[in-house]
C-alpha cells in the first residue's frame, strides 16, 4: 500500500475534503510533492514556517541535539540545556514579569495549561472570553473557543465561561472579582483575522488589573514576528499576565509554551506538588531548534520582512472582487465577495501550485500567511497569479 492509499484508509480524517498534497520534501516557500511538482506555501503550514521550510540553522541545531540525547525525564526534573538556554533567549525578549517559561508541545496545551495557571493563582473559576476567538481543540480550550458550531457537539464544557464581542467596549464589568482570566488573540486568527482595537485592549488590560482576574494572550498564531513585531502585544503596549506560545516558535518542531511570572507559577510547585506535570513538554530536540528559529528571527530584521510583505500584498492584490485585505504584518486575510467564489479561486491557486486557505471560521476569507524569509521576485510572481486567478471568476 502507497502513504496515499493508507492516508485514505487507516489515517483518521478530519474532513470529507482534505488537500490531499502528496508531500515529498520542502524547502525554503516550496512544498515539493511526490510527482515532481513545486508548491509555494502561501500560508506556512498555518503560521508556523516563517523561516521557510528546513531553515539550516535549525537544522544544524536539530542534527546536533540528535547526536546528544532524545527525551531522557518528563518536564521539570532534569536540567537539560536546551530548554534553560532557550528559557534565557526568549525571556530577555519579554517585559520583566514574564520572566518563567513553562514547556508544553502545541498550541492547546499552553492555553490549557494557562487556564488551569489562572484557576490555581486567582482561587476563582470564571473566565471570559471572546465571540470568534479561537484556543484549540482540547476541552479546556474549546472551552473558551467562541464559535457554537464548534463547541455544540462536545457539550458539557468548562461551566464558567462568558463569550463577550471582540472589540466592544459595553460589557467589560462582566470581568469582575470572581474572573479567573481574561483570553484572547490580540489578532484573532481562525475567526477571520481580526485585530483588537488599541484603545479596547488597553481597557481589557486595565479591568483585569482593577478586579484581580489574569490576561491571557494567545499569541500562538501572532507570535515571532508573524505581525511585524516579535510578539502582537508589542503594537499595544499592553503586557498580558500569561502569554501563550506555539507554531512557529520551534522552526517546524512541535513546540508551545505559557510564559508568566515567578509570582504565578508558584501555585504549579504545591498544593500538591507535581500539580501539572508533561513527559514530552521541553522536548530537548524542539528546544533546541526553538532556539536556533528564535536567535536567526532575531539576526535578520524580522520585522520589517513582516511589515513589507504585508504592504507588498496589500499594494499588489488591488481587485474588484477584493472587500477588504485586513490583519497586520504577514498575517492577512482577504475578504472576497462570495463564498462559492472565494472556494473556486483557492482551488484554482492550488491547481497553479499556490497554497492558500480558509480560515478556521469563515469561508469568504482568504488566508494570506507567506513565510517571513519569502523574496519579493516570488512574492510578485505569485500575487500577480493571485490577481489573474481573481480575474476569472470575477
Ligand atoms: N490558538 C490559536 C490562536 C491558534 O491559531 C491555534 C491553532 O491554529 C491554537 C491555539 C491551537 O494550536 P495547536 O493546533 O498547536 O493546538
Amino acid at each position: 500500500m502507497d502513504a496515499e492509499q493508507s492516508f485514505y484508509q487507516h489515517i483518521a480524517q478530519t474532513s470529507d475534503h482534505p488537500m490531499g498534497l502528496v508531500v515529498d520534501k520542502a524547502e525554503g516557500p516550496f512544498i515539493f510533492t511526490r510527482d515532481g511538482k513545486r508548491y509555494v506555501d502561501f500560508i506556512s503550514g498555518i503560521a508556523v514556517s516563517s523561516l521557510g521550510h528546513r531553515h539550516p540553522s535549525v537544522i544544524e541545531a536539530v542534527q546536533q541535539q540528535l547526536n546528544k540525547h532524545l527525551h531522557v525525564m518528563v518536564y521539570g526534573e532534569f536540567i537539560q540545556e536546551p530548554q534553560s538556554k532557550y528559557a534565557e533567549l526568549l525571556t530577555r525578549q519579554l517585559p520583566p514579569q514574564l520572566d518563567r517559561v513553562y514547556f508544553v508541545n502545541s498550541g492547546t496545551e499552553a492555553n490549557e495549561g494557562a487556564l488551569k495557571l489562572s484557576k490555581k493563582h486567582t482561587g476563582r473559576h470564571h473566565f471570559v472570553a471572546f465571540r470568534h476567538g479561537y484556543h484549540g481543540d482540547t476541552h479546556g480550550s474549546l472551552s473558551v473557543t467562541g464559535r457554537d458550531v464548534y463547541r455544540d457537539p462536545y457539550l458539557p464544557l468548562l461551566p464558567d465561561v462568558e463569550f463577550l464581542e471582540f472589540n466592544s467596549p459595553e460589557m467589560l464589568e462582566s470581568i469582575d472579582n470572581k474572573t479567573a482570566a481574561v483570553i484572547l488573540e490580540p489578532i484573532q486568527g481562525e475567526g477571520g483575522i481580526i485585530p483588537a482595537d488599541r484603545e479596547w485592549l488597553r481597557a481589557v488590560r486595565e479591568r483585569c488589573s482593577e478586579v484581580g482576574a489574569l490576561l491571557i494572550f494567545d499569541e500562538i498564531q501572532t507570535g515571532f514576528y508573524r505581525t511585524g513585531t516579535l510578539f502582537a502585544f508589542q503594537h499595544y503596549g499592553v503586557v498580558p499576565d500569561i502569554l501563550c506560545l506555539a507554531k512557529a516558535m520551534a522552526g517546524g518542531m512541535p513546540m508551545g509554551a505559557f510564559v508568566s511570572s515567578s509570582k504565578i507559577f508558584e501555585g504549579f510547585k504545591q498544593d500538591p506538588p507535581l500539580n501539572h506535570v508533561t513527559t514530552f513538554g521541553g522536548h530537548p530536540v524542539s528546544c533546541a531548534a526553538a532556539c536556533a528559529t528564535l536567535s536567526e528571527l532575531l539576526k535578520g530584521d524580522f520585522g520589517t520582512k513582516a511589515r513589507h510583505i504585508e504592504q507588498k500584498i496589500k499594494s499588489t492584490l488591488d481587485h474588484p472582487a477584493i472587500r477588504e485585505i485586513r490583519g497586520r504584518g504577514a498575517m492577512l486575510g482577504m475578504e472576497l465577495e462570495e463564498a462559492e467564489r472565494t472556494r473556486q479561486v483557492v482551488e484554482d491557486c492550488f491547481a497553479e501550485g499556490i497554497i492558500l486557505g480558509w480560515t478556521l471560521h469563515s469561508n469568504t476569507l482568504v488566508r494570506l500567511a507567506p513565510p517571513l524569509i519569502m523574496e519579493d521576485a516570488l512574492l510578485d510572481d505569485t500575487l500577480h497569479t493571485i490577481m489573474d486567478i481573481l480575474d476569472r471568476h470575477w
